[in-house]
């Protein structure tokens, strides 16, 4: 290691330096120290193995930042319970697999061959009874050829990500855990030049490919632009020079042609670039394919594919032309192979010191897991930090522990509710006002209230809804050349994913509609059959004459807002839109026995990356109370 010497670490000479030099007289020197020793730059807390020794940590809520925590604090010698209200793992972290005892057995044989945590394999959900699509849904996809077939070999691995899909590069926290719990990535397609954009006011409402649109807008700014500097290309010296580069680059940049191939600065749109795609491919002897025609600058204005000039880009189609730039949607990201469950289902499998169980589970010989550290079916119905201690009120049963509102002194408590949940079960006694005040900003709803009807999302969240199936054969590769990414239209239904794996494979699943906002809220307000019907409509505006081709009895509709112990598809960026708030919830005493984590505590929400970061703060500041060095992290505030 790096910064060990003759068995003497930095670690023992800050401690000797703080001991000499009071509470937070390192720092300075400290900067980057606390990290784990890492190839990623990560920002997990680098805590000793028997740091926690002896101190109790209860959790609320067994998502991907729950879970992070009781890893990271087992490993610690921390000793941790998991409560979760719902019966199943993951929280918004829902990936649907079919419903078919073959398949699942199959499904354990690859992933969990000795079926440790059976409820880590999630069939079914179910809406709240509030919710306008409150049955029962069970997913059915299945490889009916595998099954005809005798369930021999490997079916294709059919699941739904309901909640999230892609992980984009910079998630470093994400992915630096996905490498040490053993999480296989593979590419996760954002955008191809094959997917669809389609709008009702273009084209007439015929759906045109990306390499259409992109090349068209390209070409004609860049024709633009060679015209604007076609004089300057006259001047002779510095001034002609630099502008006969500039027209090379225009030239590049919209694949332009030159007039006259001698003049370098007469450049026009080329009505001929490959980059428009082929209506007709190219083949063998005389078949030269046939181009597809530019769009108008003009016809592109009017599409809404620009958007409106006063929309939030973020929720304007406009931004489907230019999602791609956005870092987070790079147009190649990750995905876990096998479904982002993978995730949680790996934490769970996690070994654990065997004394980090707060409360013994039935395991027979085999090493603890952090699984055996979950409560399934465990809700928190009070919390309180009392000073010396954290103390939870937790009703439900699970494993043989029944908990009928009994209080329960812990060292520390994390939640990682939803701040508006939250808000209704902390007591206000020794939290910062200002903490409450961030708590009760996000209880106000409203927003996403419309003709449709109340939508019970906060304010300060965002609904969001997405709809699943799966396709009797793969027609958006057969017919659209389409392996991966998203189509997007200005409908309802806002976009279609296709599957970035298993290319070429007999079936796979589509996310046939995903939304967010007040488009989200008003197609939530439909029933369950209302909803497939929808994204049977939308599908068929991007994919005409494929209706047929998918599946409709296999679909499933999840409307996040009605989701139980589940509020919203997740927080708006309120660090940026309303920093008071931020500040407020971010707002902890350095003595705290209680701390949050959850992406709404992060600079990323909606990101799993938000939610594992906020983890990593809220064990940060809990080692702040044992060992006051740890105070010296970018959690508490950095300066840029
Ligand atoms: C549609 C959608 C798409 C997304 N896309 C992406 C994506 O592509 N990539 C990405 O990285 N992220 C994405 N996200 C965000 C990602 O899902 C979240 O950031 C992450 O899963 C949140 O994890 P968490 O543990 O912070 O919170 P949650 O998963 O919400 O966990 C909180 C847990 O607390 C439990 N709980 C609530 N109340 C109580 C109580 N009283 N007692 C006990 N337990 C309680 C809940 O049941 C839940 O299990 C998406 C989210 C959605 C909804």
């Amino acid at each position: 290691m790096s910064n060990m010497s003759k068995g003497f670490s930095r670690r023992a000479l800050l401690r000797g330096m703080t001991a000499l030099g009071g509470a937070y007289a390192a720092p300075s020197l400290l900067s980057g120290f606390r990290r784990a020793e890492a190839a990623y730059r990560t920002t997990r807390p680098d805590l000793p193995k028997n740091f926690g020794r002896g101190k109790s940590v209860a959790i609320v809520g067994a998502g991907v930042s729950g879970l992070t925590a009781a890893y990271t604090l087992a490993k610690a010698g921390f000793k941790v319970a998991v409560f979760e209200a719902d019966n199943r793992y993951g929280g918004r972290s829902l990936t649907a697999r079919p419903a078919d005892d073959r398949y699942r057995t199959w499904w354990f044989g690859k992933y969990d061959p000795d079926k440790l945590f059976p409820r880590m394999y999630a069939d079914r959900y179910q809406e709240r009874d509030d919710s306008p699509a409150p049955g029962l849904q069970v997913c059915t996809f299945m490889d009916d050829a595998w099954k005809a077939g005798g369930y021999k070999g490997d079916p294709v691995d059919l699941f739904l990500n309901a909640g999230p899909g892609r992980i984009p590069s910079n998630h470093v926290n994400l992915l630096a855990l996905c490498q040490e719990i053993g999480v296989a990535l593979e590419p996760y397609v954002f955008q191809s030049m094959s997917n669809l954009m389609q709008s009702k006011q273009f084209n007439g409402g015929n759906p045109v490919s990306f390499a259409q649109i992109t090349y068209s807008l390209y070409g004609e700014m860049a024709e633009m632009l060679a015209k604007v500097n076609q004089e300057a290309c006259k001047l002779q010296g510095a001034a002609g020079s630099r502008a006969k580069q500039l027209a090379n680059l225009y030239q590049l940049f919209g694949d332009l042609q030159r007039k006259d191939a001698n003049d370098p600065c007469n450049l026009l749109l080329n009505q001929m670039s490959s980059r428009l795609g082929f209506s007709h491919l190219p083949g063998g002897w005389r078949d030269a394919g046939k181009i597809r025609p530019t769009v108008g600058l003009d016809a592109i204005l009017q599409s809404q594919f620009i958007g409106d000039a006063n929309q939030n880009p973020e929720l304007s189609p406009g931004s489907f032309l230019f999602n791609g730039f956005n870092i987070d949607w790079q147009p190649a990201l990750m995905q876990p192979v096998g479904g982002m469950d993978r995730i949680w289902q790996q934490l769970l499998l996690q070994d654990v010191p065997d004394d980090s169980l707060l409360y013994p589970r039935s395991r027979g010989s085999r090493k603890a897991k952090v699984g055996d550290l979950v409560f399934l079916n465990t809700r928190a119905t009070g919390i309180y930090d009392r000073g010396g201690d954290a103390v939870v009120v937790l009703k439900g049963a699970d494993a043989g522990y029944g908990w009928n509102d009994a209080p329960i002194a812990f060292d520390y408590c994390i939640s990682t509710m939803a701040p508006n949940l939250l808000g209704q079960v902390l007591s206000s006694a020794r939290m910062p006002a200002a903490f409450m005040r961030g708590l009760e900003a996000f209880s106000q709803t409203g927003e996403w209230d419309g003709p449709w009807g109340k939508d019970p999302t906060p304010n300060l969240w965002t609904p969001a809804i997405k709809v699943g199936w799966q396709g009797k054969n793969r027609f958006w590769e057969e017919k659209d050349e389409i392996y991966g990414g998203i189509s997007w239209t200005t409908d309802i239904i806002g976009q279609i994913w296709y599957p970035s794996e298993d290319f070429t494979a007999r079936t796979g699943v589509l996310t046939g509609a995903y939304n967010r906002g007040t488009n989200a809220s008003q197609y939530a307000a439909q029933d369950g059959p209302q909803r497939l019907q929808t994204a049977v409509h939308g599908l068929g505006l991007l994919h005409p004459g494929s209706t047929g081709d998918i599946y409709v009895d296999r679909g499933l509709s999840i409307a996040w807002q009605y989701m139980p112990h589940q509020v919203g598809g997740w927080a708006s960026d309120t660090a940026s839109t309303t920093p008071q708030v931020y500040q407020d919830i971010t707002t902890f005493r350095r003595d705290s026995r209680f701390y949050c984590a959850g992406d709404t505590w992060s600079y990323w929400p909606g990101w799993q990356e938000g939610s594992v970061a906020s983890a990593y703060c809220a064990i940060t500041a809990i080692a702040g109370t044992i060992d006051r060095t740890f105070a010296d992290s970018a959690c508490f505030g950095t300066a840029g």
